[in-house]
């Protein structure tokens, strides 16, 4: 099941959401109620980790 990261357009709260299949259309602000959020592309919640461990793993591998 795949949480997204929103921003309210409205008053610039982020959060997250557990969006199931269909349901993506129905996303309102949990602040302020607006239905003007916009999804955040960064995928946080699946490769947060991994990037951060490449990040501080991968210049010592190589040196
Ligand atoms: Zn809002």
């Amino acid at each position: 099941m795949p949480i997204y990261e929103y921003r309210c357009d409205d008053c610039k709260k982020d959060f997250e959401k557990l969006v199931f299949a269909g349901e993506a259309d129905g996303i309102t602000c949990p602040e302020c109620n607006s239905p003007k959020v916009v999804k955040q592309m960064s995928a946080v919640s699946f490769m947060g980790s991994s990037i951060g461990t490449c990040a501080i793993d991968g210049p010592k591998q190589f040196s």
